[in-house]
Formats: structure tokens, sequence, C-alpha cells
């Protein structure tokens, strides 16, 4: 070490604290980079790898960026998962003896940027932290730093529901002790998700504000998690919210899993939002809404005086038409408080961001009377508790003017009147201002030059400039030559040369204490921040449930009724997403009804029929209700539901790369084991990914056990059809089947669930739909009699799988078939999922993917 040069000794000195992110050394108006960090960043960054004598013989590689564009090459790191060091000269090199003082500021990480692309407005950016409590438990906080938002929760399950509940909230980074990253070291890699260690927790009496309410077992996660914070941020956690804990049974649960499959908040094929509920419900107009609209869908309530608390803000809002769109158009002038208080607490905040705050607070005077006059007690009461922040708002008024830039160094941001010597300042140096155009117009007359003007530059400061063609005729005695241009001389006088010292003094002066008035006031309003996030909350609350109403209003929703039974019935529900999607098609209503004593519903019929769409439709209504939303149906009569399971279709399983089958079996296991009779269960084409006898003898174990042992609502879709025997069985158990008819021997989907298993299997009438080969349509006709004329039992069976007969066959005739034929088949053989596998593999542009995609 004794060999580097001194600045070299320390740059080491201080990355050796900081092995596992980027060091950004600041060197004059650079970011540098050295070593093995230069040559990775260079890489990455796409920037130029050089290098720089360190002491050694050899020189060191070094690569860097300039300052004032670093935000996006330390937004490009993180993005991809790194972190970044921000370390910054701290003395000015004037007094620095020896080598300047360098100290690292703030350490960047994917949990924590606050600022750039990756942050959406409407989504909370989390960063979380883990603790094992139990072999199969764990204690979960997480917390917005932007926003300040805390949550902690219990997560059961092991290692895989921790981190779905990760994914679902699309935390990138888990802090955790050495121990627990071993654990989860490969697994939370291969999803993207960045571990950080933390082997300290804050200190109890500095924690204790922020953990008053929490159970002690969540207690240290969320200590740990606020001593990453602090230290790597370096400042002011003032907005930093005390950690809520909500207790599960006050909540819908609803697995990652079935969240995926019911497609509330992502749709089952990725990507963007379209077709989940989350686009159907999204009218907020502001950026909290949003992110409470989200925290709405991924915790539904389960406490019935809540919900229909909500409710019934819902139904005054949808009463007071004008009352309801006056507020959408205030909220609309709302910006995002929270993300504000936020830059208030960490000391980033701009004039222009006091510029928003303030505009945002003027328009809380009118929420609030909308409210409180909308003659509805709901909203009056609502109106009651909005905290106007009038005084935040008169302190903002007096001191930050109406349109303040964005920089806090170029002046016009506090207002005249606000301080004394500012405006004196201000005024000397205006005055100085208005003397020069004096004295320009003086100059004119005496030297008898028209366009003599008066100019100023940094390194001349004020000059008075003459074109070359008018300095023969002039007198220009008292003039001393500083400048000379190619068709213009500028000239200085010792009285312009005093009145400036005098303007650049004041303007200076007024510049500096405008900036410490402003970092001085930035600070006094750090005590108002729990009032302005008080306020952003009720305001999201209240943006949401506008929204609430609007879609109820749009897409002709009813009003839920709760009772405290188990029954449910629903009558002409429809799948909201679905009906929105057909766009002009008629969608087919359908009732649901489950009476306490036949609770459980078996569903039979076509594929594409309709069943898991009526499936899903009972889900999201009952979703939706237990949000405190209206729901798409004529009438809605439901328990408070507990808990949703769902094995729907053939989820990828993201966490493990389990089969198929295996997934359907641990998503059932999970349901069976954790559910209750207040549960809702959906089973969708339940033993599906096994042979028949294997599949159906799985089946119809479940449906005993469920019924027999825990008595949830539940809902299968089969399309063995033996099943539909166990009506007989099973006491609780109603046949139901999604209708078809036959038209000219093709079918036609009515998608209208009626009483009664169905009678017969369409299997063949769909592969014909799909424009099979007549060929194998005529041949599978002729096979299924055969099957049908056998013994009952196997018959059935048999007709079962009529489908794959086809297939196969079909299979080795598309070996001979042109292309289009061959997709066709794929089209008829291949289950939903499959085909749109196949259409995204087909789309892949394999010439611009890199190894690491594919
Ligand atoms: P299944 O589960 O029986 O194979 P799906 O539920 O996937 O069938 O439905 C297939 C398609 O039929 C859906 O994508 C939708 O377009 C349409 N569909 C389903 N239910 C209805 C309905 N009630 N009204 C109108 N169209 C429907």
């Amino acid at each position: 070490m004794t060999t580097y040069t001194p600045m070299m000794q320390q740059y080491l000195s201080i990355k050796s604290e900081y092995e596992d992110a980027f060091l950004f050394y600041r060197l004059g108006d650079f970011y540098e980079m050295f070593f093995d960090d230069a040559v990775k960043a260079s890489q990455i960054l796409e920037i130029t790898l050089t290098g720089r004598d360190a002491g050694l013989k050899e020189r060191i590689p070094m690569c860097g960026v300039p300052f004032h564009s670093a935000k996006g090459y330390i937004e490009t790191l993180v993005s991809k998962g790194y972190k970044v060091a921000v370390c910054e000269q701290t003395e000015s090199p004037k007094e620095a003896k020896g080598v300047v003082r360098r100290e690292v500021v703030q350490l960047i990480t994917p949990g924590t940027i606050m600022e750039g692309k990756t942050i959406d407005g409407k989504t909370n950016h989390f960063i979380a932290c883990a603790e094992q409590l139990a072999n199969n438990t764990f204690a979960l906080a997480y917390l917005d730093v932007s926003t300040g938002e805390a949550n902690t929760a219990l997560v059961e399950g092991g290692t895989k529901a921790l981190l779905q509940q990760l994914m679902a909230f699309t935390i990138r980074e888990l802090v955790v002790t050495e121990q627990l990253q071993l654990l989860l070291a490969e697994q939370a890699s291969n999803l993207g998700i960045v571990l950080s260690i933390e082997q300290e927790e804050m200190p109890e009496e500095k924690a204790s504000q922020y953990i008053k309410s929490l159970p002690i077992e969540l207690k240290g996660v969320a200590k740990s998690l606020l001593q990453y914070v602090e230290r790597t941020q370096m400042r002011s956690l003032s907005h930093i919210q005390e950690f809520t804990y909500t207790e599960t049974k006050q909540l819908l649960r609803i697995d990652t899993n079935s969240k995926r499959n019911l497609e509330l908040l992502e749709s089952i094929r990725g990507g963007d939002q379209k077709g989940t509920l989350l686009w159907l419900l999204d009218e907020t107009v502001t950026a909290m809404g949003g992110r409470k609209l989200k925290q709405y869908l991924h915790q539904p309530l389960a406490t019935r005086s809540a919900i229909e608390n909500r409710l019934s803000i819902v139904t005054d809002l949808l009463d007071e038409f004008f009352v309801r769109n006056e507020l959408k158009e205030l909220l609309k002038n709302v910006y995002d408080l929270e993300r504000l208080a936020g830059r208030v607490a960490f000391g980033n905040v701009g004039g222009r961001d006091l510029a928003q705050l303030r505009e945002s607070l003027r328009q809380v005077p009118s929420i609030k009377q909308q409210l409180l006059d909308s003659g509805k007690e709901t909203l009056a009461r609502l109106g009651e508790k909005l905290d106007e922040c009038a005084d935040i708002e008169a302190f903002l008024s007096q001191a930050i003017t109406d349109n303040p830039p964005i920089s806090i160094k170029e002046g016009d941001v506090i207002r005249e009147g606000y301080n004394e010597r500012l405006d004196e300042l201000r005024f000397a140096s205006r005055n100085g201002k208005d003397w020069i155009a004096q004295l320009e117009q003086k100059e004119r007359e005496l030297t008898g030059i028209k366009n003599l003007k008066i100019g100023y530059n940094r390194v001349f400061g004020y000059y008075i400039e003459i074109t070359k063609s008018n300095i023969a005729s002039a007198d220009l005695s008292r003039y001393e030559r500083k400048q000379t241009l190619a068709n213009a001389e500028r000239y200085i006088t010792e009285e312009l040369k005093e009145k400036e010292a005098i303007i650049l003094n004041a303007e200076e002066q007024s510049l500096a204490l405008e900036y410490d008035l402003f970092v001085e006031l930035r600070d006094q309003l750090k005590a108002f921040i729990p009032r302005v996030q008080a306020l952003a909350s009720e305001i999201s609350e209240l943006d949401v449930y506008i929204s609430f109403a609007h879609v109820s209003e749009k897409y002709r929703f009813v009003k839920p009724a709760f009772h405290e039974g188990r029954a449910l019935k629903i009558v002409g529900g429809r799948h909201p997403v679905v009906e929105k999607m057909l766009n002009k098609q008629m969608y087919v209503p359908n009732d649901c009804v489950l009476p306490d004593d036949k609770n459980m519903m078996l569903i039979t019929g076509p594929n594409m029929s309709g069943k898991s769409t009526y499936m899903r439709q009972v889900a999201l209504i009952v979703v939706l209700a237990q949000m405190g939303c209206y729901v798409p149906a004529d009438e809605a009569v439901l328990p408070i539901t507990d808990q949703i399971f769902t094995r729907i279709g053939a989820a990828d399983d993201l966490v493990a790369g389990q089969s198929t089958f295996m997934v359907e079996m641990l998503e059932s296991q999970n349901a069976i084991t954790n559910a209750t009779e207040k549960s809702l269960l959906l089973f969708d084409e339940i033993g599906r990914g096994t042979s028949t006898y294997d599949g159906m003898a799985l089946a119809q174990s479940m449906m005993e056990y469920i019924h027999d042992k825990i008595g949830a609502n539940t809902l299968f879709s089969t399309h063995y059809h033996e099943l539909t025997a166990l009506e007989e069985q099973l006491s609780r158990l109603q046949n139901v089947h999604v209708s078809a008819t036959e038209k000219d021997g093709k079918v036609v989907f009515l998608h209208k669930v009626r009483e009664g298993a169905a009678d017969k299997s369409y299997g063949v009438h769909v592969a014909q739909l799909a424009e099979m080969p007549d060929a194998i349509i005529d041949r599978a006709r002729v096979l299924l009699e055969q099957f049908e004329s056998k013994e009952h039992g196997v018959a059935n069976v048999a007709a079962t799988v009529v489908n794959d007969v086809v297939a196969e066959a079909e299979l080795q005739l598309s070996l001979f078939a042109e292309e289009e034929k061959a997709t066709a088949v794929a089209a008829a053989v291949l289950s939903d999922v499959e085909q749109d596998v196949l259409q995204r593999i087909e789309k892949i542009n394999i010439m611009g993917t890199a190894p690491i995609q594919a």
C-alpha cells in the first residue's frame, strides 16, 4: 500500500468499506472509478477505459463520468442490480492540507434509489428485510424510501412464499443476515433480487417511534431495515412513517399464485397491465391514489364493518354525481404529496417541488368544502378529518415565488417581502441594472452613436460596445479599450467599473442569501411532514373511492350485501375484464348460487365454453366486494371470505422449475391444508396433468376431502364426466354445466351455466371447429361410437380421452402437412396456455435475442 500515491491510498481505504459497490470517487468535475470497478463499469456503461499513474510501475485502469451527468449512469448501474457508493470531496481543495478529505455521502442501491425511469409514480418502490422466525415462517418488513410508507407482514410457507411475496411487490432488494443470505442466494439471484447484509439493528430508543405498534416478533426486522436504510442513505429519516401491521385475519388472503391466476395486478402473460383487474379499476387521478388502489387489491378486507364502511362511501359518491366530478377535478391538481414529503425529509426538495406542494395544498379547502357540503354523512365525516394545512400553505405562499425554477441556486425562489436583507440586495442589484440602462442612454447622447450598447460577459464584466464604422467619428477619450472584435471595439470607463463591483457583489450576495434562506425553510418544513403524510393518506383513499364509484357506474356494478353465514348468491354475474375485452360482443351473465347445504359445484362442459371464466368471475366478485367496490352482477349476497385459493391453468413457476403437474399438486396441497370453511376454492381442470385414471382418482379424493373435512365454498371444473356421479354421494355437491349446442354438426357456445351435468363430450366438434381435416373427424366419430358402445365405465373414460386420440393421429399426419395445417392442428390439440407459449415463441426475434434472454 505504501507505494501508492496518497490519493490512491485514500481511494483504497474508502473502497475497502464498500467492496460490493461501485465507488464513484469525486475528482474535480468527474466521478472516477479505478481497478476492477473501472473495467466492469466501462463495459456496462460503454465508456472509455483509460489508465492513471498511481505510484506503481504500471498504470492502473480508470474510467470516469462527468458529475453533472452522473445520475443517468448511476441509474443504469442500479437498475442492473448493482450498488453505487457516491464519494464526495468534503472539504474545499483550498483549505486542504495534502489530499482533499473525501467521504461516501450515500450508498444508492436497487431498493433505495429515489429517482429515475425505474420509479413509476403509481407504484411503490419498496426495499424489504426478512428474518426467519420458525422453519416455515418469515418476518418481513418493507418500506418505500421515497414515500416513507412502512409495513410488515408474517409470511408462512417457507422461502418460496417469501420470494413470491417479494415478487408480488416487485421488491428488488432484500436485506438479510449473513445466515439467511446463504439460504436464499441462489433463488434470489435467479429472480433478480439483490441480497444485502445487515448485521445490526437500530437501537431500541431510536427505533421505538417507528415500531411502536408492531408485535414483538416483527420489531427485529423493522429495526434491521431502519438500520440499513440509515447506514446507506446517511441522512434524515424523518419522513419514514410508523411501521404498520395488519393482523392477517382482518384481510382477505390470496396467495401470490392465485393473485396471478386471477390476474388481479398482473396478467398471466406478463407484460403490461392490460387485461388485469387493476387495469379495469384504475381511474385514480393522483399517483398516491394509484398506489393505494394497488394496496387495496393486494389486501382486500375481511371485516364486515370495514368493508361496509367503504361501500357506503362509494354509494354516497355514486349518489352525488356533481360532488364526485368536482372532487375529481380538484384531485387532478394534487401532486404526489408523499414523495414531496420524502424529498423534504431527504433535503433534496427544490423550488419547483415546493410550488407543487403549495399548489396541492391549495386544493384542500375546496375538497373539504365539497365533502362537508355534500349532504352525505359519510362524505362529511371524511371532510371533517381533512387537515387543510392552511398554515403550511400560507408559509409556502409567503416564502416561495409563483414560478420558481428547478435549481435553487439561480435565485427567483424566495418571494419579495420574505426577508428584508434579501430585498435590499435585490434592490441594489436591480437598481444597478437600471443605472446601467440609463448610462447607455447617456453615452449614446454624448457620443451621438445610436447603436452604442452596454453588454455583459463573465470574463470582462460590463462593457460599452461601439461598431468599427462609428469609432472614427466619435470622441472616445474617456474610454479605455478592453477587447477588439471583428467589427466592434469594447470599452470600459471608471464609472462603469465602480458600479459593476456594486452590482455583482449585490447579486452574488443575494443568490447566496437566497440559497441559505431556502435551506433554512426546507428544514423548517420538516416539522410539517407528518401532517402532509396524513393528508396524503386521506386524499389517496378519497381518490380510490371516487375511482370505485366511477368504475361502478361505468360498468353497471351493483352494491354487494354481506351476511354472517357461508352461503353465496350471485345473480347475473359477469367477468368484468372479459366483458370489457369482448368489446361489442355480448357477455352472457351467469348466476352462482351456493346455499349453505350445497356449497360445492362441479362444472362440466366442452373446452372454450366458459368454465374458467365463470369460476374466475365468482372470485373477482368476492375480491371486488371485499375491497369495498361494487360488483359486476345484478345482485350479490356474499359471506365474508377469509381466503381464496385457486388452481387454474398452468401457472409458470418462477421460483423453482417444477413440472406442471407438480405445480398443480403443490397449489392443491396449499389450498387443502390452509383453507377453512370460510374460504373460497377454485379448482380448474383438476387432475389434468397426469394419466386419466390417476388424475380422476386424485380429483375425486380431493373433492371428498374438501366436502368432508373443510366445507369451503368450492368450484371445480373437470372434463372427467365420471365425476358428475359424485353428486349422489356428496350431499353438498351440485352439478352444473356450461351449455353448448350443435348447429349443422358444429358446436355453438352459449356460455350459459345450467343445472345438471353436461350430457355429451364436444371434443370432436371442437376439433372440427379448429378445421381439423375431415378424415380425422370422421375417424374420431367412428372411434367414439365404438367406445360408447362398450361397457359403461370404460366408454366414459374413452370418451374423455377422445381428444388425445385425435391429437395423436393428427400429429403423425402433420409431419407431412404444410406448415399452416400444422399450426391449425397445434391449435386444436394444445391447451390455451401451450398455444400462447407457442405463439410467443414464434414471435421471438432470434437475431435480436441475447443468450441470457434466451
Ligand atoms: P373453458 O374454461 O371452458 O375452456 P374459458 O372460460 O376459457 O373456457 O372461455 C373461453 C372463451 O369464451 C373466453 O375467452 C371468452 O372469450 C368466452 N366466454 C367465456 N365466458 C363467456 C360469457 N359468459 N359470455 C361471453 N363470452 C364468454
